[in-house]
């Protein structure tokens, strides 16, 4: 099996660095935490994006920093420090809301996940005895999010299509067939993703404010029209019992 190389891995463009699970004690600002249960902040500049969320109303929040930038920083190999510094240069200057606490929090954080924005396109899903599922077939990025839910939703499928098939080169074209368009009709949602998660300049910054004002304002009527939403539950699921 070809195993996802540059050839298969299309990079978005933009870097993160992600203190994922930050523990609350390293974020001492009220304002750090979200006010709302399952809330996101966001601020942005052109091409640069601090976001903190929180899931729920435990002590942890969420916090990344993503970043256009031209070419991999992958092509060399990485320290620690390199990616921290890196992240922090990308932000530099950019005094507004609590990002310099942010920065400042990333740069001291155990967690750090730091990582280029990618998704895994393959040309085939299985070869002989081998089969992928989840990312090693179709990592989405979280520009399109849904990563769990389309690992999930190929694995219900492999597993249904191994039982109730005679043999498994059937079941894993039955597996593909099933959930490709699925997983392509979400990856698909990248670009809507960009423009919602790192507009590249002012105008596009507004236009994403407005969106979110009104999707605050108008609650669940604005996502039941949501495009998107109807996208992340096209597939009915078969029942193979
Ligand atoms: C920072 C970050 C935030 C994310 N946030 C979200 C989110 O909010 N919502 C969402 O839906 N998705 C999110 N995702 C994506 C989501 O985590 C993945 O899409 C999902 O975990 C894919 O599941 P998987 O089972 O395919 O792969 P994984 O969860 O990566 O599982 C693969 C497992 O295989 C193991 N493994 C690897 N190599 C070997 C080996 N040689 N032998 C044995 N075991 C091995 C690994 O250790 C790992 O446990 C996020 C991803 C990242 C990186």
């Amino acid at each position: 099996m070809t195993m996802p190389g540059s050839r298969l891995t299309s990079p978005i463009g933009h870097r993160c660095g992600a203190g994922r699970r930050w523990p609350s004690s390293t974020i001492t600002s009220p304002r750090m935490r979200p006010s709302r249960r399952c809330s996101r902040s966001t601020s942005s500049v052109p091409g640069r994006n601090a976001v903190v969320y929180a899931t729920d109303e435990n002590s942890l929040a969420y916090a990344f920093l993503v970043f256009k930038y031209p070419t991999s920083p992958f092509r060399k190999s990485l320290t620690d420090a390199d990616k921290r510094s890196l992240s922090a240069r990308m932000f530099k200057g950019v005094d507004g809301w609590i990002v310099p606490q942010m920065v400042e929090a990333m740069c001291k954080a155990e967690d750090l996940f730091f990582d280029s924005v990618s998704q895994i396109h393959m040309p085939v899903w299985s070869k002989g005895r081998v089969v992928l599922a989840g990312d090693a077939a179709h990592a989405t990025s979280f520009m399109s999010g849904q990563g769990s839910s389309m690992a999930l939703v190929g694995a219900y499928v492999l597993a249904g299509e191994i039982a109730t098939n005679a043999d498994y080169s059937s079941a894993f074209e039955a597996y593909e067939k099933l959930v490709r368009p699925f997983v392509e009709m979400n990856q698909a949602l990248v670009d809507e993703g960009k423009r919602i998660m790192i507009p590249d300049t002012q105008e596009e910054i507004d236009v994403r404010n407005e969106m979110l004002r009104k999707m605050a304002a108008e609650g669940s009527k604005v996502l039941e029209k949501d495009s998107s939403r109807q996208i992340h539950s096209a597939l009915t699921l078969p029942d193979y019992a």
